[in-house]
């Protein structure tokens, strides 16, 4: 049993995320951010740092008076942030407050399965604790990201589209043997989408939009990842757009926004008319090389993108859209066509405050976003009793 009440491990949950996510990493921040007392706030910082999870260190020296000291997480404890890709797996060991340690990216085929695919990424994971100088004892969780449908609370892949062998398996359940650690699995896109709003945390109601070989969504709304019934939020890839009905879709039904508009299905145009684009990256070279007919295409593209985030900004009423994947490194083509359209079809009041950008994280957002959200669920009410009674030394 743990010596600390409920409402006590609130507090202290509530001080260790605001240091955690940057928000607040003095005493006096602290105590502005949350409305409490210096006694309060100093009483509960410290028996943080007694019990080892924060560490108070002496920032640059100023010209006069004392330094400030600054609040951190302690390197103890730490997260194995993986994003596993169709083609690729990124894996990150990062602290609680995301500073990373290690990182690398390997190639690899989803394809193969889920028991050749982590031991994979249990392989990398022991390179990277090597990097880092720790042991398995310093794992307090995996959060990983894969490319298909994921039911959050058991970790389970359901009826992914691509990954061959996975549907049906509980991802836990392979590190359970390996790790005594906490393992977290949500779909990608939901990853990036926390990456990308930890890195604004001023907008409460954020769309990551990816456009890859696929269309997908993850939807931020009130600073919490919405998920929906069965996690299937955000799933827009198969919105119908009017006038495509002659384009069949993988799913079964046709003109559908990812048939007609998303890195493959602009590949495909390319190939109709003659020219060697085998998926998005070929078409991002032959924009970046200016190819009039690629251009075209990605800007029909964000057009019909545009219709469907239309719709979805007059629904959720965000206060940013990021567009992220592989096609969204041509922004200048694909933003101001996606623009036009939302600020054209969408209501004024909905748009008024509207930011649209690409993402400012890249090919990280997915390693960001994994460990962002472990650190969340380290950090919340339970999570922190557990890290108190069981300190990581
Ligand atoms: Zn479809």
């Amino acid at each position: 049993m743990s010596d600390l009440g409920a409402r006590q491990l609130a507090a202290l949950s509530e001080l260790a995320c605001l240091v955690a996510d940057g928000t607040a990493t003095r005493r006096s921040q602290l105590a502005q951010v949350t409305g409490l007392s210096r006694a309060a706030v100093a009483q509960r910082v410290d028996l943080l740092v007694a019990r080892g999870l924060l560490v108070e260190t002496e920032t640059v020296a100023t010209e006069r008076g004392r330094p400030p000291l600054t609040l951190r997480l302690a390197a103890d404890a730490l997260i194995c942030a993986v994003d596993l890709g169709a083609t690729h797996v990124r894996a990150a060991l990062t602290t609680l407050d995301g500073a990373p340690l290690a990182e690398t990216i390997r190639e690899i085929d989803i394809n193969d399965g889920p028991q050749r695919t982590l031991t994979g990424v249990h392989e990398l994971t022991g390179e990277l604790l090597a990097e880092a100088g720790r042991a398995p004892r310093h794992l307090c969780a995996f959060s990983i990201g894969v490319p298909g449908p994921v039911e959050a609370e058991t970790g389970t892949v359901i009826r992914p589209p691509i990954m061959q062998g996975w549907d049906g398996y509980r991802i836990p359940d392979f590190f359970a043997d390996r790790y005594d650690a906490t393992v977290l699995v949500d779909n990608d896109v939901n990853m990036m989408a926390f990456g990308e709003y930890s890195h604004r945390r001023h907008l409460r109601h954020l769309l990551y939009i990816k456009v890859g070989t696929g269309i997908g969504c993850g939807i931020i709304s009130n600073g919490v990842l919405h998920r929906g019934a069965s996690g299937a939020a955000g799933d827009i890839g198969h919105i119908p757009l009017h006038g495509h009905e002659d384009v069949l879709c993988h799913c079964g039904n046709t003109g559908c926004v990812e048939a007609v508009a998303s890195g493959a299905a602009i590949a495909r145009a390319l190939r109709e008319a003659g020219l060697p684009a085998a998926g998005g990256r070929d078409v991002v070279r032959m924009v970046y090389e200016g190819n009039p007919v690629a251009r075209r295409q990605v800007r029909l593209a964000g057009q019909q993108i545009g219709e469907v985030l239309a719709s979805l900004v007059s629904f959720h009423n965000p206060d940013a859209i990021v567009l992220g994947g592989v096609i969204a490194q041509l922004h200048e083509d694909l933003l101001a066509d996606i623009r036009g359209v939302i600020y054209r079809r969408a209501l004024p009041l909905a748009t008024r405050t509207l930011a649209i950008e690409t993402s400012a994280l890249g090919e990280r957002a997915g390693v960001e976003g994994a460990a962002r959200m472990a650190a969340r669920h380290l950090l919340s009410t339970e999570g922190i009793e557990r890290l108190l009674m069981q300190p990581v030394r």
